[in-house]
């Protein structure tokens, strides 16, 4: 250093410049010429060398007007300088190319480390685009992305799946590519950071917005250190082996002709849904379908117009049932249906009659009009089976067993268990009985009275529906209310019940009678928007005053949605007609919910009633309801008295009303009317 120092202070800055110069500008002999006329300038000889290499001179040879120093750098020896013809060289002089030397093998070193580096890099751009070549040739989709998910690295392979330039997907989120939303899991960098790279088949979308399957090979990329920087994604197109794939899926799982599942499929969705069933403590049932007439058209038709036929009945089937319900086709005409989540095991009955007049209109294939009809069995689960195969096997047998005994086999149903056979008749037997008294007048409605308890005096009445058999006679509204309520029936019975009550009532309002409350059962099913439209019209119709009607209706109509029911409420209330609550007690509700709907009076439960004044729970029961009541500003009545003592533990409690057999059980109208007027002499 301190050479170079006096180099520099003794010299000029320009010769150390001027050695720089050469260094990074010449090569060769240009630059040891250069050199050598440096040091001769630098130290006043008229000749000057450098001779390159690391070589030895014999420091004694040319004799004692020779002046030389070896340019080298620790180990590394560039060359000599030389220096000669001068007129006796002093020890000043020799310093002077001393430092010369040390700071030409100083430049030189550095100058050699340079250009070292700078190949190296050189060479290593040559193999990054080397390797960029090669990625680009291979068929494969690759690319690269950081730990966030944003394309580092495009290849042409990912341009021609997917449609982008490198320049347009390069800077984006992965998640651009994503097919499904939902599916963004699958790329989660640290996830396989732990996992070192995995494999999958996903689906993504091309710019073209085309979605396809790709087989998806992701490994993680890592820095020198070995932590994780992204990941390194292969695709490839798989879209058609899918296809393949799905197309073999259909035709194991699928009958090719109608699009439904086969037998095979058909037992793994009943399987599955049997096991929902199970869990959920519902029942099941399977029915086995087979059409009547099929056979002859097939044979006298031809096979087309037969093929269409089995298409067709298959459609209007999957019209007849609900989404979750599974209907196959499991061979020539034979169909399979599986419900699950029933609870009842007639309800199954009431699907094959749906399934049975989805047959009624005629089918026109190829300009002619054909008719089919089916069969049906049913087998029931549990009851019957546990699992498809077993209760297809079943149902199967009570379809040939329903065919046989039928007259009209495009009606015929059976159940494979005998009881539940006869369940079904004797069901079938009242749903058309009761169809028929629906037409021909046989209905008729009691009316029994609600007295006010501090009074006495009658403050209201209840129709209710009876059935007069041709041959059994009065029958009750228990053995059919509920069965119409299922096979949807109760709708027109309603209708019928709110019509004759009305007109009834219109005629004691013209007869001048004191306005009473009439009240008439509403079930669940007939609480529909359509309800306030044909109550109004009702009472328009026979200029019925609103107060004079009431509706009943029972705890489970306000389990549906809330907002609906209360909407329905309120358009009713609106009209002047009062709402009561029937049966209650039996249900849910809740009091937080009873405050909010427009209701105006509770009816406590019978079978609350008829505890009192023994059964402490009854009485507990009653006598909450009364208070409740009171603190909800409700009118409360009790149903079902029968005793002295339970009148009077309902006083004592506070309840305003009562009805029950021991003022008077329901009647025909005359009678009711007679009642009334006893009741103003008595009370009067
Ligand atoms: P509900 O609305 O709770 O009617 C009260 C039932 O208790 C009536 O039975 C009535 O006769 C009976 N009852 C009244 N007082 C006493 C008593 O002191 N002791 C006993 N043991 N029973 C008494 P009914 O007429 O057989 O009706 C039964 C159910 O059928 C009714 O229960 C109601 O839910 C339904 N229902 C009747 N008529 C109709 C109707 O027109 N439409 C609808 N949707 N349902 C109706
Ligand atoms: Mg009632
Ligand atoms: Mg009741």
């Amino acid at each position: 250093m301190s050479d170079l120092r006096e180099l520099v202070s003794f010299d000029f800055v320009g010769g150390t410049t001027a050695v720089c110069d050469a260094i990074l500008r010449l090569r060769g002999e240009a630059l040891h010429q250069e050199l050598g006329r440096l040091a001769a300038l630098l130290t006043g000889s008229p000749d000057g060398r450098f001779v390159p290499g690391a070589g030895l001179i014999d420091p004694n040879l040319p004799g004692a007007r020779l002046l030389r120093h070896a340019v080298a750098a620790g180990i590394e020896q560039f060359g000599w300088y030389e220096v000669s013809g001068g007129e006796g060289y002093c020890p000043e002089t020799e310093r002077k190319l001393v430092a010369l030397a040390h700071l030409t093998a100083s430049l030189m070193q550095m100058h050699a480390l340079a250009q070292r580096s700078t190949h190296a890099y050189a060479q290593m751009e040559a193999q990054l685009a080397h390797q960029s070549q090669i990625l680009d040739q291979i068929h494969e989709s690759v690319l690269t992305m950081d730990q966030m998910g944003y394309i580092t690295s495009w290849n042409r392979g990912a341009e021609q799946l997917f449609g982008y330039t490198a320049l347009e997907a390069i800077g984006r989120n992965i998640l651009f590519l994503y097919a499904d939303e939902d599916d963004s899991g699958d790329m989660q960098p640290d996830l396989f950071a732990e996992q070192g790279g995995r494999m999958m088949e996903v689906r993504r979308r091309k710019k073209s917005g085309e979605v396809f399957w790709a087989s998806l090979s992701l490994s993680p990329l890592r820095d020198l250190a070995d932590r994780p920087t992204g990941l390194i994604a292969y695709l490839t197109d798989i879209t058609e082996r899918k296809q393949a794939e799905e197309q073999l899926h259909h035709l194991a799982y699928y009958d090719e002709l109608t699009g439904l599942p086969n037998r095979t499929l058909f037992a793994r969705l009943v399987d599955q849904a049997l096991m929902g069933s199970q869990r959920n403590d519902l029942g099941g049932c399977v029915m086995f379908v087979d059409l009547n007439r099929f056979k002859r058209i097939n044979d006298t038709l031809g096979r087309r117009i037969g093929d269409e036929l089995l298409r067709q009945v298959g459609q209007r089937f999957k019209d007849a049932l609900r989404d979750e319900d599974v209907v196959a086709r499991l061979s020539g005409d034979e169909y399979a249906v599986g419900l699950s989540d029933i609870r009842q095991h007639f309800e199954a009955t009431t699907v094959a009659q749906k399934l049975q007049a989805s047959l009624d209109a005629p089918f026109y294939i190829g300009g002619h009009d054909l008719r089919v009809g089916a069969s049906i069995g049913i087998s029931v689960y549990p009851q019957d089976g546990n699992d498809a195969e077993t209760l297809l096997g079943l149902a199967d047998i009570a379809m040939e067993r329903a065919k046989r005994a039928d007259a009209n086999p495009d009606r015929s149903v059976a159940f494979y268990s005998q009881d539940m056979n006869k369940g079904m008749q004797e069901r079938m037997r009242i749903e058309s009985g009761l169809r028929h008294a629906l037409g021909n007048g046989e209905l008729i409605l009691y009316y029994q009275p609600k007295f006010e308890i501090a009074s006495g005096r009658i403050v209201g009445a209840e129709a209710l529906v009876r059935w007069v058999h041709p041959q059994r006679g009065i029958v009750p509204p228990s053995e059919f209310i509920p069965l119409a309520e299922t096979t949807g029936l109760i709708v027109q019975v309603g209708e019928w019940v709110l019509e004759q009550a009305c007109a009834q009532a219109a005629i004691w309002q013209r007869s001048g009678i004191a306005p009473f409350r009439l009240a008439v059962n509403v079930s669940a099913r007939e609480f529909t928007q359509s309800l306030p439209g044909r109550v109004s019209d009702t009472l328009r119709r026979y200029q019925l005053d609103p107060s004079w009607l009431e509706l009943e209706i029972t705890e489970s109509t306000l389990m549906h949605d809330f907002e609906r029911v209360t909407a329905i409420m309120d358009r009713i209330t609106s009209l002047g007609v009062s709402l009561s609550l029937d049966d209650f007690g039996t249900g849910y509700s809740s009091l937080s919910y009873l405050k909010r709907f427009p209701i105006q009076t509770l009816k406590i439960d019978r079978s609350f009633t008829t505890g009192i004044p023994k059964d402490a729970s009854d009485c507990a029961i009653a006598g909450t309801i009364v208070s409740m009541a009171r603190q909800l500003c409700l009118r409360v009545i009790a149903e079902g008295v029968e005793t002295l003592d339970q009148l009077e533990f309902l006083r004592d409690a506070g309840c305003d009303e009562v009805q029950g057999y021991l003022y008077a059980a329901p009647l025909p109208a005359y009678e009711f009317e007679r009642c009334l007027r006893d009741n103003w002499l008595l009370i009067g």
